[in-house]
């Protein structure tokens, strides 16, 4: 009649499924989280998420004691603690919500052996997504692999059951308190230090409540909007979705009923909402693309390798491929650990089709820097822009750097926020500086481009030739 709710991406308390289901099933309710070392121990020192994690902890403890409960937080291997915490708390099953990256699965499996040697279960519910799995499938039962189909299965499908929220709080009277509910270590309690990020997003599910907030005033603006870093058109809840911090089918119903009102940014946004559940039911029907190419033929492209590949990965690392919106882009993530789709797209397009790097190291960088970090939208979103991926852009579309910059970023206002040293030049001179404005740029500090677009495009073709003769 004891129950532990174990919490991993999904820091709330409103809305939230495992939670609700432990809080219907047993009469006492514990809540832990573990920092799991099998995690934390290959980050780097200071890293960005972590903070995000331990500031979102903190708020949900509140939130827990508030209503009778408390959160317990350990720091060790998550398949020894949470065993070890069920036989110390007395309890029969563990609560979860379902992680459906592949090395979570591994955990979870190794930690429901570990309860079971102790005569406990591990049970585990759908939150993170609205759709999971094989729950949108095609007339004859097999996963989608093209976005727009699957959306329109995803919107014929979709109704209140789905999108209603888990009424946790008439169920709270069952959260209990125990000893081991000591409060939130600090970062220097497990070994990190700040990262020294602009925060911009807010701390847990209070900070995820603001940014929604302002967004449902802008939300009919979205569809315009949305393509321009310089405005503030998207939600910027990425990673509050990432960990939980706001529910899914909350911002999933507030979008469906707008849209159901006429709203046109609300439609395009749910539009957004389901590419999230797209990417994650192609993680679980292609694990295996979360390493190699989700197309295999693309595989066998030879990627740039050596000392000069190595130098233009760190030029565009840190942000001196003098492409001006690259180069923003690029300094937009390290600055503030975000960057905006639009760019997201340029960036990696520009990794793969302008340098001739392998994906995979643009991959592994935005894994590192993005605050919203997450396996299935990050290797979707990298395997588009490669062409490698399941419904991805065409190989011979190729974006050019220039014209994207003066499609999305028409006054040069977003580049000049992160490139200062551009700041004097003009609207026009901005996306090109070196061929439009040669003599203003002597001296100031900004490189030359890396590499000629126009004959890195002809290399990117070719490259790309062996995939035509194979597929
Ligand atoms: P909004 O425009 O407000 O969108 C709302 C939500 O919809 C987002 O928070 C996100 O959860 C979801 N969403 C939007 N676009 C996509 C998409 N293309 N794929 C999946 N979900 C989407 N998103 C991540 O959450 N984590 C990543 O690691 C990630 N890596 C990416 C890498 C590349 C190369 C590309 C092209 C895209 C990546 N995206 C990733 C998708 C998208 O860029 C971000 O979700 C978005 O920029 C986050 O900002 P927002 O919350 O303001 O988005």
């Amino acid at each position: 009649d004891r129950a532990l709710v174990w919490f991993r991406r999904d820091l709330r308390v409103d809305d939230q499924a495992a939670l609700y289901h432990a809080l219907r099933s047993a009469r006492q309710v514990y809540c832990a989280f573990v920092l799991d070392r099998d995690i934390l121990d290959a980050l780097p020192r200071a890293d960005r998420r972590v903070e995000f994690i331990l500031a979102a902890l903190e708020v949900l403890d509140e939130d827990l004691r508030q209503r009778g409960g408390g959160l317990i937080v350990r720091h060790g291997i998550a398949a020894d603690e949470i065993p070890r915490l069920a036989e110390e708390l007395d309890v029969q099953a563990v609560f979860v919500n379902h992680d459906d990256e592949p090395q979570a699965l591994a955990r979870d499996a190794r930690v429901a052996e570990g309860l079971r040697s102790r005569s406990a279960e591990l049970r585990s519910f759908k939150d993170h997504v609205v759709f999971e799995r094989s729950e949108v499938l095609t007339g004859t039962g097999g996963a989608y692999g093209v976005f727009t189909p699957y959306k329109n299965a995803w919107l014929r499908k979709v109704d209140a059951f789905y999108l209603s929220a888990y009424p946790v709080d008439r169920h709270a009277a069952a959260l209990a308190m125990s000893e081991r509910a000591g409060g939130v270590p600090t970062l220097g309690d497990i070994g990190f230090q700040p990262a020294g990020l602009t925060p911009h997003v807010g701390r847990g599910s209070r900070g995820a409540e603001a940014l929604l907030e302002d967004f449902l005033e802008r939300i009919g603006e979205y569809h315009e909007k949305r393509d321009f870093p310089a405005l503030k058109g998207p939600s910027y809840l990425s990673v509050h979705l990432r960990f939980g911090t706001v529910s899914i089918r909350r911002l999933a119903r507030l979008a469906h009923e707008r849209m159901h009102g006429g709203d046109r940014g609300a439609e395009v946004w749910l539009s957004e909402l389901i590419w999230r559940d797209f990417y994650h039911q192609v993680m679980h029907h292609h694990p295996r693309a979360m390493t190699a190419s989700f197309r295999p033929e693309y595989d066998a492209i030879r990627w740039e390798t050596g000392p000069h590949a190595d130098a233009l990965f760190q030029a565009w690392c840190e942000g001196r491929t003098g492409y001006p919106l690259v180069d923003a882009a690029m300094r937009q993530l390290s600055q503030t650990g975000y960057m905006h789709n639009r760019l997201r797209m340029v960036a990696a397009s520009f990794l793969c089709k302008d340098l001739g790097l392998d994906w995979r190291r643009g991959e592994a960088w935005f894994a590192q820097q993005l605050l919203d970090f997450d396996l299935a939208a990050n290797n979707g979103g990298w395997q588009w822009a490669s062409s490698s991926g399941c419904d991805a852009q065409p190989y011979f579309r190729i974006f050019n750097p220039t014209s994207q910059s003066e499609k999305f970023d028409p006054d040069g206002r977003f580049i000049r926020r992160y490139c200062p040293e551009l700041a004097a030049l003009d609207g026009k001179a901005i996306h090109a500086p070196w061929q439009r404005a040669p003599l203003a740029m002597q001296g100031v500090g900004y490189p030359r481009p890396v590499v000629d677009h126009a004959e890195a495009r002809e290399r990117t073709l070719a490259r790309y030739a062996v995939v035509k003769s194979r597929a």
